[in-house]
């Protein structure tokens, strides 16, 4: 159904994608069209629901708009559009794995689709077995007769190790199985999936899609052998997305590039400042060369977006509350993926299976938005002093 208009560059691709003259009326931004009912002009266009558009469950020109341009950037054969991330990793999920067959998920999995696997598909006959981030090829040791799909994630979700998913998608090819990528960090502008073998690539809009902390999205993208299966999977489930979601999100796609540039130089600038802290005792960020897997983010990825961790030097609970209480600029919540600055604490001991997670201080998540660095990274050194105070 989509067309790449592969002639132009990236970058004006991002800018045109997904619009035609025709859906818009000629608007620039495709409006949000709304509606359940779509009226036919005789009973044999109804009979043989010989127009584009039937019921509004099934699409409208705004869904279009965005799963078209959507699937152009991804280099897909077509993109499902849902109302969350969640709701995205949930679809792509339970369209490669039936009852009793067995998933593979990396121990860095996104935590929900971890209680997913374990509180919906492992009750409906499909086990789960978690493995490490940093398997590579090794992952084909973990492979059953019954092994349907592996859901990869790179970077991993708050601990960010790197996967080599050219590896893996190769072990899993020769073997049939499905190969699954929550690909929210990256967005296909820093790590096209279906070029690295990936069938399935899952993008939480509600981050750098939106771009502005003000929407729920979920898009799920397929290369031309599974699109068949997942259009029609998730066309049974009739969740799609609000029409003013999508037009907003078709408006953050824009400048979706622009954005992810200045978080990328903007978190590498604070990740490196963050290294010479005397309160830091490692920074975790793929684009550092000490970062286990720099080499594969070098070698598959375009870029770094704004979002990494840090592990402090050991320091009580309350001694973090100072730091993180304190914080201007920084807002304590979760997601992230918008203009504005996020910190959480984290602590992946609690769920891992698989790997042994060790940090020996506090963990916490930066997510580093488009204010100014320099007063981020004052706010910053400010917490450093109430955290430093409370200590002594
Ligand atoms: C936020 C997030 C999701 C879920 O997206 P929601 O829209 O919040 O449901 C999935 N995967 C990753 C990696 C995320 O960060």
């Amino acid at each position: 159904m989509h067309q790449p208009k592969s002639k132009h560059r990236r970058r004006t691709r991002l800018v045109h994608a997904g619009h035609d003259l025709e859906t818009s009326q000629g608007f620039v931004n495709v409006p949000a069209v709304r509606g359940s009912t779509v009226l036919y002009p005789d009973t044999a266009t109804m009979k043989n629901a010989a127009q584009r558009y039937t019921y509004g469950t099934h699409g409208t020109p705004t869904t279009d708009a965005l799963a078209s341009a959507w699937s152009e950037l991804a280099g897909a054969a077509g993109t499902a559009l849902v109302p969350s991330g969640l709701a995205a990793i949930a679809m792509a999920l339970q369209t490669a794995v039936k009852a009793g067959d067995h998933l593979l998920m990396t121990d860095s999995a996104y935590g929900p689709a971890r209680r997913f696997a374990e509180k919906v598909l492992r009750p409906l006959g499909i086990e789960t077995t978690y493995y490490d981030p940093e398997i590579g090829s090794g992952i084909a040791a973990l492979m059953r007769d019954n092994t349907t799909a592996i859901l990869t994630e790179a970077p991993g979700s708050q601990s960010m190790e790197m996967q080599d998913i050219p590896a893996i998608a190769e072990a899993a090819h020769a073997r049939g199985i499905c190969v699954i990528m929550d690909n929210t960090w990256a967005t296909p502008l820093l790590f096209p999936p279906h070029e690295r073998g990936v069938d399935l690539a899952i993008e939480a809009g509600t981050k750098y899609l939106s771009g502005h902390s003000d929407l729920l999205l979920g898009l799920v993208s397929a290369n031309a052998a599974w699109w068949p299966r997942l259009h029609a999977y998730v066309d049974l489930y009739g969740i799609p997305p609000g029409p003013e979601d999508c037009f907003l999100a078709l408006r953050g796609l824009r400048t979706m590039e622009l954005r992810l540039k200045e978080a990328e130089r903007q978190a590498l600038e604070l990740a490196r400042w963050l290294e010479t802290r005397p309160e830091v005792a490692r920074v975790i960020h793929p684009a550092l060369p000490h970062h286990p897997g720099h080499a594969i983010w070098k070698r598959d990825f375009l870029g770094s977006s704004g979002l990494f961790s840090v592990i402090l030097k050991p320091a009580s609970e309350a001694a973090v509350a100072a730091m993180l209480d304190g914080l201007d600029l920084f807002g304590l919540g979760y997601s992230w993926g918008g203009y504005e600055s996020l910190i959480i604490p984290f602590d992946c001991t609690t769920y891992r299976t698989a790997t042994r997670w060790v940090q020996n201080g506090p963990a916490l998540r930066l997510q580093v938005g488009l204010e100014d660095v320099e007063d981020l990274r004052e706010d910053l050194a400010r917490g450093f002093e109430r955290l430093t105070a409370y200590n002594l």
